[in-house]
């Protein structure tokens, strides 16, 4: 189980597997390969709920089951509501659907041009280069086709999606995802990596990633002089509670942002794992420590099986309403909801603009208090012919 580290409250994930060597312990093959994967490897160590043990029944035709031993040992056995084991461990709602739920909820599979590449936004395209990941989230936006349980038959082609990026100078950003895009051996990183980094047009490589928290022994030196010489690789990381900042993975941020990654974190709002505004603002705080910037917060997006998952829309909303101005804004992610059916990114925000007339703006402050700001320049009101001709949704003129 996880503990209070002698280097302030850094928690470490060793707990359980203090008997394994050190070098076993710290090596990325070893945690793979000792994954827990059965419901009968889990009761070694404590005993699942009734809705756990049917959840894991079923699992594999879901989602696959697979924790690393290193995340594993951040669940608190003895919570059933532990939140690091809500992410983790199937439950049997997980095989019940929602009327409003999707099996490819932001409408990916009808934007790809070719297999494996969706190209949504007119200048960036996302790029998934796996469907395997260390360890699989209950959650997950792409369970259709992340782990095949479902028979999605998903077989990445890195060269058709590399064709198509060199083909079309308009995509100036690629984001390389899946599945975990670090699971990839470090040859085959460096070939895509070298591939991408030789095209003139592409000028944004960023990678999406939970390796660093499920498993942050994958950042090896080696990993990070591959991100180095294809500098700069940006990096956007995937924890979602306070607890997962773990001093493993405090280290392995540290390898990558001396190895020159900018990193960013994204964290999915989740029904008793970070709801409410307590729990974030320790995650966020945490984050920065690492020297990781919370990026964004998502709604959990629509996907089959996750209503025991997701929290409301106004539950984001309250939070973010206690983090601006209540600590630094570098810790305050932006909310999004992915629009259903593929809208892409919305971001939702708590209504700070509250009147917009010809003289001024009314705004309001993180406590409440109001301010008028004149529009006038010299004195004299903006010209109308210089307006928007169309001012945002939910903005008041009068
Ligand atoms: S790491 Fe990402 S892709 Fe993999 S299961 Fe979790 S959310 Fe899905």
């Amino acid at each position: 189980m996880s503990s209070e580290t002698s280097r302030g409250e850094w928690y470490q994930g060793r707990g359980l597997w203090q008997h394994v060597p050190e070098d076993d312990w710290k090596n990325w093959g070893w945690q793979l390969k000792n994954r827990i994967t059965t419901p009968a490897e889990i009761e070694k160590y404590f005993t699942l709920s009734p809705a756990e043990k049917r959840g894991c029944a079923f699992a594999n035709k879901k989602l696959a089951l697979a924790i690393t031993p290193y995340f594993f040992n951040l669940i608190d056995f003895k919570d059933e509501d532990c939140p690091i084991r809500r992410q983790v461990i199937p439950r049997i709602e997980e095989m019940e659907t929602s009327p409003e739920e999707m099996l490819d909820p932001c409408g990916e599979d009808g934007n790809m041009p070719v297999p494996g590449l969706v190209h949504r936004y007119p200048d960036r395209v996302l790029f998934l280069v796996t469907d395997r990941c260390a360890a699989y989230c209950r959650y997950c936006t792409r369970s259709r086709l992340v782990s095949n349980s479902q028979g999605y038959d998903f077989h990445p082609e890195f060269e058709q999606g590399i064709r198509y990026i060199e083909s079309h100078p308009e995509v100036r950003d690629v984001l390389l995802s899946g599945g975990d895009p670090l699971l990839l051996a470090d040859r085959k990183l460096d070939y895509l990596l070298g591939r991408l980094r030789a095209i003139d047009h592409l000028e944004f490589i960023r990678i999406g990633s939970r390796i660093p928290i499920f498993l942050p022994q994958r950042v090896t030196p080696e990993l990070c002089e591959i991100l180095t010489k294809y500098e700069p690789v940006w990096m956007s990381i995937h924890a979602n509670h306070p607890k997962e900042c773990t001093l493993e993975v405090k280290e392995a941020c540290d390898r990558l942002a001396r190895a020159g990654v900018p990193l960013g974190n994204q964290s999915v709002l989740l029904k008793g794992v970070n709801d409410d505004a307590e729990t974030m603002k320790a995650l966020v705080h945490r984050l920065l420590r690492m020297r990781v910037r919370p990026y964004y917060l998502y709604q959990c997006d629509l996907i089959t099986g996750s209503a025991h998952l997701r929290a409301d829309v106004l539950k984001g909303l309250e939070i973010i309403e206690n983090l601006r101005g209540h600590t630094s804004g570098y810790a305050v992610p932006q909310f999004v909801i992915d629009a259903p059916g593929g809208g892409g990114k919305v971001p939702i925000n708590p209504e700070y603009v509250k009147v917009v007339n010809d003289d001024e703006v009314v705004i309001r402050n993180y406590e409440g208090r109001m301010f008028r700001y004149s529009r006038h320049v010299g004195g004299v009101q903006p010209d109308p012919a210089e307006q928007p001709e169309q001012l945002p949704a939910g903005w008041i003129l009068d």
